[in-house]
């Protein structure tokens, strides 16, 4: 960790590595926010006391489970399945489920980890909690994928309940794969449970607006720091990594708000169109016809694909990154400010190295960590929740802007505790204190438990 950490936080992050070898993601996500938490600790000695640091580092259960399932042609298959129920001090646990053959148990706990402080920034009553598998939806058929996501929560489904776990969607697993876990915790339980799950389909319980949640909200975010300095979204060049659900409605927001993204991509490549993108196409390749982002190059002729192209090399005045953990590393920051760029938000989680972020930090851009720029997605899941208790559900506007009026506040709580705590600007540390002393409020409100 960096040179300035107290003594007693390297002690602890030390005790971290120690106790989770291997799990490099997961050491990243402690290292991150222990290293913000040097002056909160010393105005609260009542957090080390309790060891409230050591015990938000250790996650309340993690369940890790077989999940065997049968492919089109009657062959077996053994993926892990994972929950980490992190954290409820604030409420249920609450987060994503990721479906791709990256996940272990190291970035489960990453997210979950993260999750945390997020949910606690939305002022929403949700603890944090995440899981996955390792399978690798790419390439499965509709069927594939409903016995594996049968198979999955025939195991997941004991730990869940609107009051205990709330899972919702995360990378490989949208609304489809909701459909097939929601329809069999209905199957298992024999309970219509509207609340046990998010990102459920309009027709059933779900909300609208859930969909473009956490890439409206980043780019909510990013707008209201750029506001900070007397900037705005238009006329502005934008870069968006991915071309799934988080990089599609990022994308469809800087343009309603005067932004032009000239460049998205996927794990292939990158498709640049200097004109701006046609989200409509992106939207119907991706989400309509589960196709790969190279295929837009059909459709427009002056597009071009770039495979394996680094889109971080392309110059821009704002880059969203909304793809997955580590995608911008020092040298591609280093890149991005040399070329102009003056705002980073992040859709994706930990898309920036520590690396990266000291670049962004030490040239003050605008930089929106993830656990603040993305959790429109957890605030608008929560929504969902609302709606489902009520046995209502409200119009797109009136939740789209219930979404905008949370990410204001979002980027007011960070950017004045940032100053409270002699940090003007740094998102960084505005984020992590103020996602931390909510949950180790209520910890120590809690007891030992
Ligand atoms: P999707 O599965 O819809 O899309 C993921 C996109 O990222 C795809 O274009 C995918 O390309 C690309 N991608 C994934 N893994 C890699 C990789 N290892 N290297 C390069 N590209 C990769 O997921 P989401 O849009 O939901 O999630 C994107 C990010 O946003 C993740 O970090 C997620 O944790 C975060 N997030 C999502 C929220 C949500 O509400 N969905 C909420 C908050 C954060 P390919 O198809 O080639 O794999």
């Amino acid at each position: 960790m960096s040179p300035q950490i107290d003594e007693k936080l390297e002690t602890m992050y030390q005790e971290v590595l120690k106790r989770n070898p291997g799990e490099v993601e997961f050491h990243q996500a402690v290292a991150e926010v222990l290293e913000s938490l040097n002056p909160v600790i010393s105005k609260h000695p009542e957090y080390l006391e309790r060891k409230i640091i050591e015990r938000i580092c250790e996650p309340e259960r993690q369940i890790i489970f077989r999940v065997p399932w049968q492919d089109d042609n009657g062959q077996v298959h053994i993926n892990r399945g994972f929950r980490v129920e992190f954290n409820s001090a604030l409420g249920p646990y609450k987060g994503g489920l990721r479906f791709h053959p990256s996940v272990y148990l190291g970035i489960i706990k990453f997210l979950g980890f993260e999750q945390i402080f997020k949910n606690s920034l939305t002022g929403m009553p949700i603890g944090g909690g995440k899981g996955g598998s390792d399978f690798d939806p790419k390439g499965k058929s509709d069927d594939e994928i409903m016995r594996f996501c049968q198979s999955f929560m025939t195991e997941l489904y004991r730990h869940l309940g609107e009051h205990t776990d709330v899972p919702a969607g995360d990378i490989g697993v949208g609304g489809r794969e909701i459909g097939y876990m929601f329809g069999q915790y209905k199957r298992i339980t024999n309970r219509w449970e509207a609340g046990v799950l998010t990102g459920k389909g309009l027709k059933w319980g779900g909300s609208l607006v859930r969909p473009e949640a956490t890439g409206y909200g980043a780019t909510f975010f990013i707008n209201e720091a750029l506001k900070v300095r007397k900037e705005s979204f238009a006329g502005k060049t934008c870069l968006v990594s991915g071309s799934g659900n988080v990089a599609i409605y990022t994308v469809e927001k800087i343009h309603q708000l005067g932004g032009k993204c000239i460049a998205c991509s996927d794990s292939n490549g990158v498709i640049v169109h200097e004109k701006g993108l046609d989200v409509e196409l992106i939207k119907q390749l991706k989400e309509v016809e589960r196709r790969r982002i190279k295929d837009y190059a059909d459709y427009h002729k002056d597009a071009k694909y770039i495979a394996n192209g680094n889109i971080w090399d392309i110059p821009c005045q704002v880059a969203m990154p909304s793809a997955t953990q580590n995608e911008i590393n020092g040298k591609d920051a280093k890149t991005l400010v040399k070329n102009g760029c003056i705002a980073v938000g992040e859709g994706a989680n930990m898309p920036t190295t520590p690396e990266g972020i000291k670049v962004f930090l030490d040239a003050k851009i605008a930089y929106g960590p993830g656990k603040a720029a993305n959790a429109g997605g957890v605030a608008t899941s929560a929504l969902e929740m609302q709606q489902n208790a009520q046995r209502d559900s409200w119009s797109f506007d009136f939740t789209e802007k219930k979404l905008e009026g949370i990410m204001v506040g979002i980027h007011q709580l960070c950017h004045d505790t940032a100053e409270e705590y002699g940090a003007p600007g740094n998102y960084v540390v505005g984020a992590n204190i103020a996602g931390f002393i909510k949950v180790a409020d209520a910890m120590v409100a809690h007891g030992l438990v």
